[in-house]
């Protein structure tokens, strides 16, 4: 029996870890589960998984979260330092990490320090402090399981190699915008951004698909995971979201994972790891595709994807930068304070502003999003 943590259990990641857990009761367990501040959602589910313990970050939900689980003898606790503190339990076996953006940081880095095998979803943790953290994980002989979708995919075409890696092809499905100008991209709205063709995800990476800086994010993610210079990850648009991303070898041989567009199936491969379990899930049907189709992204249209490679080019505390200044700009473009295109201005320009630290701390890295932060 794996006991699970899941940071971020109320999202779309979390929710669906859930599904794979309730199928699966024989395999997994949940040991803790932490939420933002959606406590009616986290009570409930603590109240089915019946975990050891609970943390919601907002401190204000405190004591309605206590009263309602009094009968259920769970611990509960409160604020973002809690969180990261629960991740030192004994009885974790694993840990999910599914907050969305920066906030995944800490709690992710305090689990690899004590030793938690890291399934994760939390992107931004890989773009802010991907040498910190990929080195954490060495240091501590924590693997770390990817459980984005392209990720899996990857290191699923990697399992039985030993290197010989040419490229890697991630690839995108090119969110609701795609083959959309600049002029057209001028009048979208958030109701447009939040259309997504393939995936039903959270706000922020909805909207980081449309924009392409999730695609952005996920090279550096995978420059990280795989130890693959980011020249040498090539993204390719492919609508149909069913080739996940493939790893081209050195004798030119190309390996692909696919499968219809779920995350309940890399969730689940993390979770079962090395083994692989019975899904109910649909089945691919390639008759019902017809056609697989591929085509380069447009970067001079949608900027989002040239600014990451820039980023991760520059190295330093640079791809911090641009994560701060995004999740700003995704917050005010939901706000209405920013329009779409504003978006990629709003990141550049703050990649300008911001103070460049080549060889950053993780102090500096706290530093440079809080600065980021609050110059807006
Ligand atoms: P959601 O917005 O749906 O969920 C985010 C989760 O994080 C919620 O449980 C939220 O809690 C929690 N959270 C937010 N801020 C804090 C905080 N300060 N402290 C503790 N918990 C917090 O996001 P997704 O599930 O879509 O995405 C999560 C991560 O996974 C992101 O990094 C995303 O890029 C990545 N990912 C998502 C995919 C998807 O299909 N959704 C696919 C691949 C990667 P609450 O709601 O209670 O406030």
């Amino acid at each position: 029996m794996k006991r699970i943590a899941i940071l971020g259990s109320t999202g779309s990641i979390g929710t669906q870890a859930l599904n794979v857990i309730r199928r699966h009761r024989d395999l997994f367990a949940v040991e803790v589960l932490c939420a933002g501040s959606n406590a009616d959602l986290l009570i409930k589910q603590a109240i089915e998984f019946e975990p050891n313990a609970v943390a919601i970050a907002d401190e204000t939900k405190y004591n309605m979260v206590q009263e309602a689980l009094v009968p259920h003898d769970i611990k509960v606790f409160c604020g973002m330092e809690s969180v990261a503190d629960l991740m030192e339990m004994d009885s974790i076996d694993m840990v999910l990490a599914s907050i969305v953006g920066f906030a995944g940081l800490r709690p992710t880095l305090r689990a690899i320090e004590h030793h938690k095998p890291i399934a994760l979803a939390n992107k931004e943790t890989m773009v802010v402090a991907g040498e910190i953290v990929t080195r954490a994980a060495m240091e501590n002989h924590v693997p770390i399981l990817p459980v984005d979708s392209e990720h899996s995919a990857i290191f699923q075409s990697l399992v039985g190699e030993g290197g010989g890696i040419d490229k890697i092809l991630l690839t995108a499905s090119g969110g609701p915008f795609r083959g959309f100008s600049r002029e057209q991209l001028s009048k979208v709205t958030l109701a447009d951004a939040l259309k997504h063709p393939n995936w039903s995800m959270g706000r922020k990476v909805t909207i980081d698909s449309a924009s392409l800086m999730n695609k952005g994010l996920e090279v550096i993610e995978a420059r990280w995971l795989f130890s693959v210079p980011a020249d040498r990850i090539q993204v390719l648009v492919h609508p149909q979201s069913v080739v996940h991303s493939m790893v081209q070898y050195v004798d030119g041989s190309i390996k692909a994972q696919l499968g219809v567009p779920t995350m309940e199936t890399p969730i689940q491969y993390a979770f079962s790891f090395p083994e692989r379990i019975e899904s109910h899930l649909p089945r691919l049907s390639f008759e019902q595709y017809g056609q697989l189709t591929f085509e380069n992204p447009d970067m001079d249209t949608f900027r989002c994807l040239a600014l990451a490679y820039q980023a991760i080019e520059k190295g330093g505390n640079m791809p911090c930068i641009m994560n701060a200044a995004n999740e700003v700009a995704v917050q005010r473009f939901i706000d209405g304070k920013l329009s779409f295109l504003q978006i990629a201005d709003f990141v550049e320009e703050q990649m300008v502003k911001a103070t460049f630290v080549a060889q950053p701390t993780l102090d500096d890295l706290l530093a440079t999003d809080e600065a980021v932060r609050r110059g807006v």
